[in-house]
């Protein structure tokens, strides 16, 4: 049923000088069961099946890619909010996969995360500045009692709300204020590393690109590390230094904002962006549009060799019985250009075929 793993010895094009979070062969498989009383597993939904990669300090990796496709159990994974199936953490050198207790309680502090959709996150009971306090009851060491009220005003401040708004109530806020909560606690630990899931998804466009800029502006004044997740690869261009595009439970290509807007060398990736509107009307007539063919597979039944192959206008026969390693592809190996990028396709040197 396992499909072999790629082979190692990959020849990856980034490595970040300080690295923060080194991510290996992480899987999360779901079990699948049938029967009520006699519960019987009869397969597993393979949420995440096998990523890599590396997030350098200060830094941000953007994570793109259609709903389903396992953005946001990776973040449970690297926040712990759930085990891993197989694969390793690494927190500054330290593998933290399986810590359990205290010493995982002290990892948790280092990696926050943002939820997706801020109506749903914030307790509508609690008051804002309980929700954005909250932190500090489950690690009361990160401050003192006498010294939290303090700190979550200045918190609020620091995220551009009026540090009065403290005994408000969540629903008295927009949407983009919801998610300027979400952040201050977020920051509450001081944490190094922020996974945000999908963190503008749920507001309206005019006020996305200011959660964005906020978020900029905090990674700078706080030596953030972040993990942006989007289901749109024109959200985390600004703000990534690199993105990984994935696909069905993998990365499938990863590279700087160039490599991957400008010298896409996957098909998944070529597909998405051809989908992204433009603006300019003499450059949208000059462009391809590729059309995917079938829907995304099941993560219950994942093709075998490439997993993107049923829906691939290059695919053909290898591609059902080899599964193509995230590495730089040979043909690319050589060459200092921006198509020397780590990309899983066979074919990723051939020129782009539209059927
Ligand atoms: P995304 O955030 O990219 O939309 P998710 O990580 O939420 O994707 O989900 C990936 C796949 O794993 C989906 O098919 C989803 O239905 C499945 N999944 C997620 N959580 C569970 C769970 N607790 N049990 C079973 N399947 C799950
Ligand atoms: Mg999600």
């Amino acid at each position: 049923m396992a499909e072999p793993a790629a082979p190692g010895g990959r020849a990856s094009t980034t490595a970040p000088a300080e690295p923060v979070l080194e991510v290996s062969g992480l899987v999360k498989h779901y079990p699948l069961t049938q029967g009520v009383l006699f519960k019987k597993q009869v397969g597993a939904v393979r949420a995440v099946d096998g990523v890599d990669f590396v997030l350098g300090r200060g830094e941000t990796l953007g994570i793109v890619g259609e709903s389903g496709c396992g953005k946001s159990t990776v973040a449970k994974l690297l926040c712990h909010l759930e085990r891993p199936t197989a694969g390793t953490i690494r927190y500054r050198g330290e593998d933290v996969t399986r810590l359990s207790g205290r010493a995982l309680k002290a990892v948790r502090r280092n990696v926050q995360m943002v939820f997706q959709d801020p109506y749903t996150s914030l307790n509508p009971r609690m008051t804002v500045g309980d929700i954005v306090g909250e932190p500090y009851e489950i690690h009361p060491e990160a401050a003192p009692k006498g010294d939290r009220r303090r700190r979550v005003r200045e918190l609020l401040d620091v995220v551009g709300l009026d540090p009065d708004y403290v005994n408000r109530y969540p629903h008295q806020f927009s949407g983009g204020q919801r998610q300027r909560i979400g952040i201050a606690r977020g920051l509450a630990l001081r944490p190094e590393v922020i996974v945000a899931d999908e963190p503008v998804s749920a507001l309206d466009v005019s006020v996305q690109a200011q959660v964005i800029n906020l978020m900029e502006r905090l990674q700078d004044e706080f030596d953030l590390s972040y993990v942006f997740i989007a289901h749109d690869l024109s959200i985390v261009r600004h703000i990534s230094d690199r993105v990984g595009v994935m696909y069905l439970g993998r990365i499938v290509e990863t590279g700087t904002d160039t490599e991957i807007y400008e010298h896409p060398t996957h098909p998944y990736t070529q597909a998405l962006l051809s989908a992204v509107p433009v603006p300019d009307p003499e450059a949208r007539a000059h462009r391809d549009r590729i059309i995917l063919s079938g829907d995304v597979p099941s993560p219950a039944a994942v093709p075998s060799g490439c997993r993107f192959r049923t829906r691939c206008f290059k695919a053909r026969e290898r591609c059902a019985l080899e599964v193509p390693e995230l590495a730089v592809p040979a043909e690319f190996r050589h060459q200092q250009g921006p198509a020397a990028h780590d990309s899983a396709c066979l074919f990723a040197a051939e020129r782009q075929v539209v059927r």
